[in-house]
């Protein structure tokens, strides 16, 4: 899928109200923001919209609302804005979104001046994609910019019913760097293209894996999804995780691989352990087999030898999901040897959101990457090659 949607940069905002959907969907504990990473990732927008002279009425979701919810109000996140941005950021407390004290902020707002809404999911219609509420979200703007990536793979009123409402609707910086970084990455990519998936189920994946047999020259499987795949092959598994109702399926993606003659590489080493738990005793097995009694927690130094050395070969690298159960700190050897060849390849390095995302920085391989996209869902579902219907709703140039 290729976009090529109008820009907050294609469009003049001064004097006018512009509704921004952020992706303010931050962890919380106590009431406190506990990971500011995308209140960070939004500032690019909302600094350019307010030194352009617009009225900036921000909104997102937040957790998993089901309707009005104390614990899961965005106030906290205003306060953090206004200092993060160094101006106030007026907070709209209504329960129903749109109400009295959201008309009158916009109503009062200054050019340069922003205005943040609360919890769309306050409002059951956000994820039906129902008109009325769509229509009153478009009521306050005259133009509607989406910055929310991480949503952008869901049909809401606020990522997509909207823009039926609004004249202009256009992207803004987040999402344009996500769309320029997957998207040259998957359509336009400088070869060798190497992808990388892992994670724990291959049904996950599967039209990832599917779409980007089209694409790449070398596809690397690891993680839990790997032993389907193994057992595909005939290869013992033990008891590893295992979805026999894919191994059909595995068999037909290596036939796949085999005919467009890219190269697929499967673990050929792996570190087993007894139990799934963080104190099991990391064995190293042989080969591609995993003893009785024993399951793929890690793949294993061979392999990951190999795949670093596919990796450091390349031009253009994709990694969603990691190679084992990197959580454990005795089986995280073979996530940590991918993280690192990518950190060190002379490549375009992209991670999907995430899992791997949150591997990659907790790993500390964060700042090395060219891009760490900020939707794991949206990206994954990028990858799949489907329609994102929140970008799709935008402008084209
Ligand atoms: P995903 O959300 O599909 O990317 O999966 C990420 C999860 O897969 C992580 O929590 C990993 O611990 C888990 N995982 C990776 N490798 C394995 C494995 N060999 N067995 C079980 N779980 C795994």
């Amino acid at each position: 899928m290729s976009y090529n949607k109008k820009t907050i940069e294609d469009i003049d905002v001064k004097g006018k109200r512009v509704l921004v959907r952020c992706d303010f969907n931050v962890p919380l504990k106590d009431g406190v923001i506990t990971d500011e990473n995308r209140l960070n990732g939004a500032l690019p927008t909302i600094k350019y919209l307010t030194e352009k002279g617009g009225k900036v009425i921000l909104c997102s979701h937040l957790g998993k609302a089901k309707g009005p919810d104390p614990k899961l109000t965005l106030a906290p996140v205003a306060k953090r804005l206004s200092e993060l941005l160094g101006k106030e950021v007026v907070f709209a407390a209504d329960d129903t979104v749109v109400g009295e004290n959201a008309k009158k902020a916009v109503e009062n707002l200054k050019e340069g001046e922003v205005v943040l809404l609360e919890n769309t999911r306050y409002r059951k219609e956000e994820g039906k994609n129902e008109e009325n509420f769509s229509k009153e979200l478009a009521s306050l703007a005259d133009v509607y910019v989406n910055d929310a990536f991480g949503t952008a793979h869901r049909a809401h009123c606020s990522t997509v019913g909207v823009t039926q409402f609004v004249k202009t609707a256009v992207c803004g910086y987040l999402i344009q760097k996500e769309l320029k970084f997957l998207g040259e990455a998957v359509e336009n990519p400088v070869r060798p293209f190497v992808a990388i998936l892992g994670g724990a189920k291959v049904s996950d994946k599967i039209n990832v894996i599917n779409n980007l047999l089209e694409k790449v020259d070398t596809l690397i499987i690891g993680g839990g999804m790997a032993y389907t795949f193994l057992k595909g092959q005939g290869y013992t598994i033990g008891k590893s995780l295992v979805e026999e109702d894919k191994v059909e399926y595995a068999k037909e993606m290596l036939e796949k691989a085999k005919a467009k003659g890219v190269k697929l590489l499967l673990p050929i080493d792996n570190v087993v352990g007894a139990e799934f738990s963080a104190d099991t005793k990391p064995v190293t097995t042989d080969d591609a087999n995993i003893p009785e009694g024993y399951m793929g927690l890690d793949i294993g130094p061979k392999t990951s030898g190999e795949y670093a050395a596919a990796v450091k070969e390349a031009k253009t690298v994709i990694w969603n999901g990691p190679m084992g159960v990197f959580e454990f700190e005795n089986f995280a050897k073979g996530t940590i040897a991918v993280a690192k060849a990518m950190s060190e390849a002379d490549a375009t390095t992209v991670i999907g959101g995430g899992d791997s995302a949150a591997a990659v920085n907790q790993l500390g391989f964060g700042d090395k990457m060219t891009h760490i996209s900020t939707g794991g869902g949206a990206s994954l579902e990028f990858l799949e090659g489907k329609e994102l219907p929140g970008i799709a709703a935008l402008n084209d140039k």
